[in-house]
């Protein structure tokens, strides 16, 4: 895993990398995506290093949660965006391709036709239940 020195988002927000800087605290950074979803696309990225979100602590998640909110406001204000969708990928098979935990921010048009959980399906029988309570076991 890349850590500090060679990570990418730790070298753009050492500034060794350009990037469209939008916004800058004691705890996080913000810049443009490189190849955005819609213009205005965001990343939010906390100034330590995490790997992602189960790495991150809670203390920087608690600084990061009005940042995103902040930044959701103003991309949609500056975009004249008809909604913003949050994300965030964690593990390669969710689609991370960056190991430095980051909240994507994406501007949406109503009209844009970008598609999401395309695949989605229903539950069979008693499955549901039974996952709830594995999961709340889990917790
Ligand atoms: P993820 O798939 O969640 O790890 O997303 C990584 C994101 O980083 C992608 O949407 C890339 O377009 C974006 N990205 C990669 N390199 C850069 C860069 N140098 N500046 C800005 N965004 C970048
Ligand atoms: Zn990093």
């Amino acid at each position: 895993m890349f850590m500090g020195k060679d990570c990418l988002f730790c070298k753009i927000i050492r500034g060794e990398i350009p990037s469209a800087k939008i916004y800058e605290d004691e705890h996080s950074f913000a810049f443009l995506d490189i190849n955005p979803v819609n213009p205005g696309h965001t990343l939010l990225v906390p100034k330590r290093h995490f790997t992602n979100l189960y790495e991150t602590s809670d203390e920087i998640l608690k600084e990061l949660a009005p940042t995103i909110k902040k930044l959701a406001i103003a991309v949609k204000k500056a975009v004249s965006a008809d909604g913003i969708n949050i994300g965030m990928n964690n593990d390669s098979a969710a689609g991370q391709l960056i190991f430095h935990a980051h909240f994507h921010i994406i501007p949406r048009r109503a009209e844009d036709g970008f598609k999401h959980w395309r695949s989605k399906r229903a539950y069979k029988d008693d499955e549901m239940n039974m996952l709830a309570k594995k999961i709340k076991a889990s917790l």
